[in-house]
């Protein structure tokens, strides 16, 4: 039998990592198996429902490339896909459950302290003439008491639990509607998962969840708990507390596909190589490698690996992916030479801003910038240089072509008994007036062409003339 999996994320706001992450896994899970991915909405707490979120989870599936096979936008024989247009469905096998003696109709009132549930005792006779005075109600589940119940989970080895230790949790709400302790096992038989694939948070539950299996004589599912995300040794990831959420990390220019690879790495083994295509982690992913030891979520390996995407990138598909970066750029420059001289230097794409700020204009004169020790450079022997190259920039025309354009400048610097950086270092500065920028003298003068070249030249000459 192929995998089927599925992800049931609750519409309640943004896409968490760790969420991510459990989307990711069942995805990776089913496809190296050939098998279908789910996805299911699970928005039976309305009350936490955020409004948008229902269309956060679709668009973040898309860009990552976790497209499902069935689900709400997509048809299948297991629909409706999204819980609360399936509460007749909840409530007739909720009826069965009675039936079968795993529930119980509770009309006491939620303050009521009780041991064990008074509602037990009720005859169905009574039952039925509260029903018919419309008296509220919720429906139980029924624990047996004294019992050893297990499960194998995949990650976290063999878990046994007394029933003793399970409360008679609410599996229908008085308003109808199921809570997720009742309707995941429901969906997940009825949908036919084969491997549920989520966090750790609900290990405990499960052995109550696996009553109810057994109470409709259901085959279980294989569990596969997963630890959490974490941001340090003890803290857990989370974006109540300020840490990022999928589409935090967007914003801040992290790339879909570098997410996605780093975030696959977070608690699972793929082998030696860790640059992996979706495809790549499709292949190697391996339940049995999950680790149940908490992994911390490192922002600067995610850095270091988006730095990684952006370099494999083509120059023109890495072009055409920062071109909306240069908005604020007025001037007419080359702009394909700006990217290329940008890509081997970004780690993530905001990075941009700060490399471009020179673009439009130099920034403030400073002739503490002219000043580099290892060129040996001053603002006063800069004066020198620049005054010395400037005929080269006056009578070369070819700026675009940077092999020739050094060679002349390094033929200048010979002439001249000058170092290489004696005449490109106060250039460079002169362009930008920033000790940091992307590229030196000959691709600056290349992206700014030979006009807007000579007027910073000569506006440099200018102000250091007058500074010095
Ligand atoms: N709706 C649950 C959540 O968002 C899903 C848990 C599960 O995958 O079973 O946490």
């Amino acid at each position: 039998m192929k995998a089927r999996t599925r992800f049931a994320p609750s519409p309640t706001g943004y896409m968490h990592i760790g969420n991510l992450r459990t989307a990711l896994y069942n995805f990776l899970m089913c496809k190296h198996d050939n098998g279908d991915f789910i996805l299911r909405i699970e928005d039976t707490d309305q009350q936490r429902e955020v409004e948008g979120a229902i269309q956060m989870i679709y668009d973040v599936l898309d860009q990552t490339g976790l497209h499902y096979d069935e689900g709400p936008l997509k048809s299948g024989h297991c629909g409706p896909y999204i819980q609360s247009q399936r509460l007749d469905i909840y409530h007739e096998y909720a009826l069965k459950l009675i039936k079968l003696g795993g529930a119980h109709y509770c009309f006491c009132d939620k303050n009521d302290e009780f041991e064990i549930d008074p509602c037990h005792h009720l005859s169905q006779e009574e039952i039925k003439i509260k029903l018919q005075n419309n008296e509220p109600y919720v429906i139980r589940q029924t624990i047996p008491p004294h019992q050893q119940v297990s499960f194998d989970d995949e990650v976290y080895g063999h878990i046994e639990v007394d029933t003793d230790s399970l409360n008679e949790g609410i599996l229908i709400k008085s308003d109808g509607y199921p809570t997720y302790n009742f309707a995941n096992v429901i969906d997940d038989h009825l949908m036919g998962i084969t491997h549920v694939i989520r966090g750790n948070e609900y290990i405990i539950s499960t052995p109550k969840y696996n009553l109810i299996y057994d109470s409709y004589g259901w085959e279980k599912p294989t569990y596969i708990h997963l630890p959490p995300v974490m941001k340090d040794e003890t803290h857990k990831l989370s974006k109540r507390n300020g840490d990022a959420s999928y589409q935090d990390l967007v914003k801040q220019g992290y790339l879909k596909e570098a997410i996605i690879n780093y975030i696959a790495l977070l608690g699972c083994y793929f082998g030696e190589e860790e640059i992996m295509s979706l495809e790549q982690l499709i292949q190697n992913f391996d339940i049995k490698h999950i680790s149940k030891a908490p992994a911390i979520f490192d922002i600067n390996k995610l850095t270091w690996m988006n730095g990684i995407y952006l370099r494999n990138m083509s120059l023109n598909d890495y072009h055409e992916l920062i071109k909306p970066y240069y908005s604020s750029i007025v001037r007419n420059v080359d702009l394909l030479e700006l990217s290329k001289v940008l890509q081997p230097r970004v780690e993530k794409l905001t990075d941009i801003n700060s490399l471009i700020d020179f673009i439009n204009e130099p920034l403030e004169f400073d002739p503490s910038i002219y000043k580099h020790k290892k060129m040996k450079t001053t603002p006063e022997n800069s004066l020198e240089a620049l005054k010395l190259v400037l005929p080269l920039l006056e009578e070369f025309n070819e700026y675009d072509n940077d092999e020739k354009f050094a060679e002349e400048f390094i033929k200048l610097a010979k002439a001249n008994g000058l170092k290489n950086g004696q005449v490109m270092w106060p250039v460079r500065v002169a362009l930008s007036n920033k000790a940091l920028t992307p590229g030196g003298a000959i691709e600056l003068a290349h992206i700014l062409g030979k006009n807007e070249t000579l007027r910073r030249v000569h506006k440099a000459i200018n102000d250091l003339e007058k500074n010095i």
